[in-house]
């Protein structure tokens, strides 16, 4: 009997293929295991035993595989199911959510590029003899090919050979070149505690005046507690001093100063101590696990709505707890690794050593060993926390789900394939393990809501904020009046203004919200009105005063601004609008005193630059916070008495149906960042729009207004929850062609499902590098078949991958979130 394996490549192929394995391979290999295997003329892929079996294939005369390149499945069934209802769901191939779901280190293949690695401190004597020849040709190459690789050591499958010097750290792939996260490390200084006592104070001045240069290192920071009253960093008291780092270390070593860092004082690293462990729940949060327990024993997933600050995270603690307690595994779901960092260190003060991190800016050495911890069940990885591709991880024994900010945009991936939205797909995953899972926010998704009052999830609520602490007070400017009156300061109004000076004057903190999207600063010649627009794209450039560049925010194209308009030659350049860049510039002129930091997509492009602003705010070496909505996520700073929003209006102008619920949950977010402590927290929202009726629930937070008004909106336009969605983008080069597919593509859906239609139309931004775009909606009523409307579309996307014409033209679907 001849034997077969069913393999699926990490490539969007419709069709799993079949290879030829022997007798001895057919009882060896199981699903789940990897095989090296040929494919087309030269290719070699990593690829995934799906299925062993008997029958021939008819249409191919199957190739023999490589190489079985695991022992043990590295993929458990869990995961196979639940990857196979990714694809089906989200209208994609197996192949593409194996190539997301895998760590690449798991998938090389023919095109991997191996790099050595520089830092590694490789034992010459540990390698085996063909690990050796990598390694020796490394050090003369920057980079080598798996087919060069193959010459080297003049074998034809050495797949195996270089997944064992990726795992020993002998060499890197491209592309992974990532550093581990450690989170800043600010050592301050502050005079011994001993010394509070004014006797022992005047005996060390005296001794010290022997010691001129110590003594002056004592007076400065004197000098420096005066100034103001925060923390002393060791280098701001070498600077003052005008001393050594020496004499500093040497007044250490005596222990008349103290060194420390406020990161570890606040949350101590490993184990935490019984007493700090024990958190006692206060009656509304204990109220809310017991609704969220009671939804768990319905088999429901649990929306749980706890306002900003009611201590949601203590009780995903106390689930966590009873969730490992059982011995199974916990999974805690972040929109956006940035938020992690805050995350982590309170989670690892409650369970040290078994909280693990996963996400793709992560090590390949950190995912692989992450992905073998959770693989084996180890202690180390009972609780994971990461971004939405920890949804892959090979759980066997989940036992509880975290949704953090269920509402979070970020959750959905909109490229590349598979487009799924982690928040859905993790409920599926849950339903598949029988595990519990909750999705909690301040500010719910309409969908999520609807889901909880029509009983299909459990609900829990908080609505006050943990330690009696006061919603921040939430108070609109009118702008418009403050801008015929001439009234305004740059882009401040006078409200704003002296709010700002009242917080600095008490030593408080400030965070002031730009968002910049829809509302970039452009350049506009005064003269005949050119806007440089990008090449590439449908898009007006944005001016970059930092880099003093125009840069396009869709496919990174940039140009040195120039002195003249470009289109008359005229030196009228106006720069109209304005970001987060702008607003730091205003601040510096009307605060020059004050230190102003700044969170955008630029300044944190860096591996830790997040980390470093995040920290630098905590420990309040700067005292206002410029950013996007990044500010808004989340974050847990404990000095911030005021929030300030630049400009309400450009988001609830944005042309989606989601712009109004989003404006919601974006402002009483970033309101939610002030107060968290004792004293009241302030908020002031600037707009052109006092009456909006976003704006007016926002103030009042009134959360079922909001959440009535636009599920009324939504019934009126058919939008999601009332029917379900699908996007099909066409997407071409050539215009006219693209124009033609999309009637055609329309006319057949509108032909075969006669469901509503809507489309072709382009997006706002209707070219994106050079690709026109065009969109068509789908919009499907509930009582339709969601599986048998996504069969027809496959069979009208198989008629028009017929019409030769066409050929070029690339389909992509988004499914509920478009
Ligand atoms: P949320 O996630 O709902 O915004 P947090 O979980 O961040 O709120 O809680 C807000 C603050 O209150 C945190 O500093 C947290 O440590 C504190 N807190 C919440 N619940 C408790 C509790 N039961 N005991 C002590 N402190 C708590
Ligand atoms: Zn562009
Ligand atoms: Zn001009």
């Amino acid at each position: 009997m001849e034997h077969f394996l069913e393999v699926v490549l990490p490539i969007p192929l419709e069709k799993l293929f079949t290879y030829r394995i022997s007798r001895q391979e057919a009882d060896f290999i199981e699903p789940g295991m990897r095989v090296a295997v040929p494919f087309g003329k030269s290719k070699i892929y990593t690829a995934l035993a799906y299925r062993v079996h008997t029958e021939a294939p008819t249409a191919y005369e199957p190739k023999e595989i490589y190489q079985i390149l695991d022992e043990k499945p590295l993929v458990n069934p869990f995961q196979m199911k639940h990857w196979e209802w990714i694809a089906n769901y989200y209208m994609c191939t197996l192949g593409e959510v194996i190539r997301s779901a895998l760590p690449s280190a798991f998938l090389l293949e023919s095109e991997t590029l191996v790099l050595p690695n520089k830092q590694a401190d490789v034992d010459e004597m540990e390698l085996a003899d063909d690990e050796f020849l990598v390694y020796e040709a490394l050090q003369y190459q920057t980079a080598l090919k798996i087919e060069e690789i193959s010459d080297i050591v003049d074998k034809k499958n050495v797949l195996s050979l270089v997944n064992r010097l990726v795992q020993k750290g002998v060499v890197l792939q491209k592309e992974e070149i990532y550093e581990q996260y450690k989170p800043k490390m600010v050592r301050y200084v502050k005079l011994s505690e001993k010394y509070d006592d004014e006797g022992e104070l005047e005996a060390l001045l005296n001794e010290l005046s022997r010691a001129p240069k110590q003594s002056q290192v004592v007076l400065s920071l004197f000098q420096l507690k005066l100034k103001s009253n925060k923390p002393i960093p060791i280098s701001d008291l070498e600077k003052e001093s005008g001393g050594s780092r020496a004499v500093i270390k040497a007044l250490i070593d005596k222990d008349i100063l103290n060194e420390y860092s406020i990161r570890e004082d606040r949350v101590k690293h490993g184990e935490a101590s019984e007493t700090t462990k024990n958190i006692v729940l206060n009656e509304h949060q204990a109220k809310a696990l017991e609704d969220i327990t009671v939804g768990f024993l319905e088999k429901k997933p649990v929306l749980l709505h706890g306002v900003t600050s009611s201590g949601k995270t203590e009780v995903y603690v106390k689930l966590i707890q009873q969730c490992i307690d059982e011995g199974k595994q916990a999974l805690y779901l972040l929109p956006e690794i940035a938020l992690t960092s805050q995350l982590i260190n309170r989670l690892r003060h409650y369970f040290g050593q078994k909280v693990s991190v996963y996400h793709s800016k992560y090590s390949i050495h950190e995912r692989v060993e992450v992905w073998n911890n959770v693989l084996h069940n180890a202690e180390k990885a009972q609780i994971v926390i990461g971004a939405r591709s920890s949804l892959f991880l090979p759980f066997s024994k989940l036992g509880l789900v975290v949704v953090d900010e269920e509402h979070e945009s970020s959750f959905k991936q909109f490229d590349p394939a598979p487009r799924y939205h982690a928040r859905d797909a993790a409920i599926v995953l849950a339903s598949f393990h029988g595990s519990p899972i909750v999705l909690g926010s301040a500010t719910p998704s309409v969908e999520s809501a609807y889901n909880a009052k029509t009983g299909k999830y459990g609900y829990a609520s908080i609505k006050y904020r943990f330690g009696e602490v006061l919603m921040p007070e939430i108070n609109l400017v009118d702008i418009k009046e403050a801008t015929r009156k001439r009234r305004m300061k740059g882009h401040f109004s006078e409200t704003l203004l002296h709010a700002i000076e009242e917080a600095l004057g008490e030593g408080e903190q400030v965070i002031l919200f730009q968002n910049r999207r829809g509302f970039a600063p452009v350049v506009e010649c005064t003269t005949c009105g050119h806007v440089a627009q990008c090449p590439n794209c449908d898009v007006s450039l944005t001016y970059h005063q930092h880099r003093n560049q125009l840069r396009c925010h869709y496919c990174g194209y940039h140009m040195a601004l120039q002195q003249a308009c470009l289109a008359c030659g005229s030196p009228t350049l106006d720069k109209k609008g304005f970001g987060t860049e702008q607003i730091q510039e205003e601040l510096g002129q009307l605060f020059p005193k004050t230190k102003v930091g700044r969170m955008d997509l630029d300044t944190t492009r860096g591996k830790y630059a997040y980390e470093k602003i995040i920290s630098a705010f905590e420990n309040q070496e700067m005292d206002i916070l410029v950013g996007t909505q990044m500010v808004t996520k989340g974050l847990d700073f404990r000095n911030v008495s005021l929030v300030g929003i630049m400009n309400a209006d450009s988001m609830l102008n944005f042309p989606d149906y989601r712009a109004h619920e989003r404006s919601f949950q974006m402002l009483t977010q970033v309101a939610g960042r002030a107060g968290r402590t004792q004293k009241r927290g302030k908020v002031l929202i600037q707009t052109y729009n006092p009456y909006h009726q976003i704006l007016q629930q926002v103030t009042t937070h009134d959360y079922d207004k909001m959440f009535k008004e636009q599920y009324y909106e939504r019934e009126q336009f058919k939008y999601p929850p009332v029917v379900r969605i699908i996007k099909v983008t066409l997407k071409d080069r050539d215009f006219n062609k693209l124009n033609e597919a999309s009637d055609w593509m329309a006319s057949s859906l509108r032909n075969v499902l006669g469901t509503q239609i809507l489309g072709p139309e382009y997006p706002p931004v209707a070219r994106i590098s050079r690709d026109y775009l065009k969109n068509i909606l789908i919009k499907i009523p509930k009582s339709d078949s969601l599986a048998q409307t996504k069969n027809s579309i496959k069979r009208i996307e198989k008629s028009f991958n017929a019409i030769s014409k066409y050929k070029s033209i690339r389909l992509v679907y988004n499914v509920d979130h478009i």
